[in-house]
């Protein structure tokens, strides 16, 4: 398969740990659609090095009408909305889409920016740390919540110690 934009053959990569195609060149990537919910929610990628991507790695937004390197029919311009806010080309045949230079790890660092994900990397950042011990005493609280309280912004108040009170 061949790059859209230098036709270039194109590079089969894991990215996120998913299997992807990359321009060596334009740093221009191809994946199956539904590929990139997982990747865009991955935590592998810091948010640092996402913006070197980001800063590295982006093109211009391809604007002429592309074919998919997959199938060659004619790929549809595709508006992903704010904050991202960039447009892919998506093939309807094959279900791929190609996204320019910079734009996966745009994509990536947008999802990251919302409150949610980053309550959710707090967390994840927390329990790496813990010792042990800090994380079997952790799990037990846990166990102690009822199912409907254990969500992220909860678990997180727990862990920096303003709800111990409702544990006892
Ligand atoms: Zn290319
Ligand atoms: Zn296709």
């Amino acid at each position: 398969m061949k790059c859209p934009n230098c036709n270039l053959q194109l590079r089969r990569i894991l990215y996120e740990g998913m299997p992807v195609f990359r321009c060596m060149r334009c740093h221009g990537y191809l994946l199956g659609e539904r590929r990139l919910e997982g990747i865009k929610s991955s935590p592998l990628t810091s948010i640092e090095q996402l913006k070197q991507e980001v800063i590295n790695e982006a093109q211009a937004d391809t604007e002429k009408p592309i074919r998919c390197p997959r199938c060659l029919r004619k790929m549809e311009k595709r508006f992903i909305e704010e904050p991202a806010a960039l447009h892919v080309d998506a093939c309807r045949e094959c279900g791929h889409v190609w996204l320019d230079g910079g734009e996966l790890a745009r994509l990536q660092l947008s999802h990251e920016m919302q409150p949610q994900a980053q309550e959710a990397r707090r967390f994840r950042e927390r329990i790496r740390s813990m010792t042990a011990e800090e994380k079997a005493t952790f799990e037990a609280n846990i166990k102690k919540l009822p199912k409907e309280e254990r969500s992220v912004p909860i678990l997180l108040e727990m862990l920096f110690g303003h709800r111990r009170d409702r544990l006892r």
